[in-house]
């Protein structure tokens, strides 16, 4: 903070007598003193006003002081007038547009976040806090980028990028610096939380901040990559994708018979889609322990789809137990 003073404003009076000539013609000048930041012109705001009195005959200074208060006041009021103060608070009114400005764009921040979070797309990234969710996190490890895969109607799939991070700073640059296209900055490992959880995460601020890719960028930056392609010599993908097509033409028995070989063929491979697909398949003859047998398999993995698919399909048989079964999924991490 400095000081600078201006001459504010003049005006001329004819009441008073000088000391020294008698004269009655007097200038009066107001002065201000403001204060500023960096910037000489942008006042931040006025700190003291002064009045000089000069004899405009023999230039010599008037005894401001020999005034009466309200003599004082009067003059006073016709220098510093209110509307001509204004511009003397320019620079506390640019700091307040400013920080209004930024709660603005932070409250619209904050209601996409809600929005995001109560109706999720995939490729949504998620601002991470772990230490709600896990006491044992040590504090230069708190924060984790979060990225939404995979969707179903209860359920909400993220995978954790492998870096964990002291800032939360650290979570935007990354996203900044277009590191999130590696193919390798998330983990493989899949998160999955009923959607209710994911609100409470919200509201507790253990997810703090949700954004949403516009054309693949974020920040201007590209962060998705298109072309996902499928990994081709996945074991048991072949035989899923031949299984499929018997099921576009299963209209006749032999058909479903072919797709079932096929599906059963790339489930015993461990391909959790043909295992899931074989599972539909069960369902559909109305073999529903062995649906329920193959779409647990897939689950026990994490993947979404049979959890929700086995969880959605469990009361039609006595044998399964829900409870058993989100202990298991809990048990092996899921
Ligand atoms: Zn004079």
């Amino acid at each position: 903070m400095e000081n600078k003073e201006i001459e504010f404003k003049k005006i001329t009076i004819d009441h008073l007598t000088c000391q020294s000539c008698n004269s009655k013609q007097h200038r009066v000048i107001g002065k201000l003193t403001y204060l500023y930041f960096f910037i000489e012109s942008i006042p931040f705001f006025p700190v003291k006003k002064t009045i000089n009195i000069i004899c405009n005959d023999c230039d010599s200074a008037f005894d401001v002081d020999s005034l009466s208060s309200s003599a004082y006041k009067a003059l006073s009021k016709k220098l510093f007038k209110v509307y001509a103060l204004v511009p003397m608070y320019t620079g506390i009114i640019m700091v307040l547009l400013a920080l209004f400005y930024w709660q603005y764009n932070n409250y619209q921040a904050n209601s996409l976040s809600q929005e995001y979070i109560e109706s999720p797309k995939i490729n949504d990234f998620y601002y991470i806090n772990q230490t709600a969710i896990n006491d044992k996190i040590p504090p230069n490890k708190k924060y984790v980028l979060g990225k939404v895969v995979s969707l179903t109607p209860n359920t909400v799939s993220l995978v954790f990028s492998r870096f964990l991070f002291e800032n939360k700073s650290s979570l935007a640059s990354d996203i900044r610096g277009a590191k999130v296209i590696d193919a390798n900055y998330f983990n493989k490992k899949r998160h999955v939380f009923p959607r209710d959880k994911l609100i409470n995460f919200y509201q507790n601020e253990t997810v703090f901040s949700v954004l949403r890719p516009k054309n693949s960028k974020l920040f201007g930056t590209i962060v998705l990559t298109t072309n996902l392609s499928v990994n081709k010599e996945v074991k048991g993908y072949r035989e899923n994708r031949i299984g499929l097509s018997f099921m576009s033409g299963a209209d006749s028995k032999a058909n479903l018979e072919d797709a079932e070989r096929f599906f059963l063929e790339s489930a015993n491979k461990g391909y959790v889609q043909g295992q899931l697909n074989l599972a539909r398949l069960y369902l559909d003859t109305n073999k529903i322990s062995q649906a329920l047998e193959w779409s647990k398999i897939a689950a026990l993995k994490g993947y979404d789809l049979a959890i929700e698919f086995y969880i959605q399909h469990c009361s039609a048989s006595e044998d399964c137990d829900v409870a058993a079964f989100n202990a298991e999924l809990i048990e092996v991490g899921f």
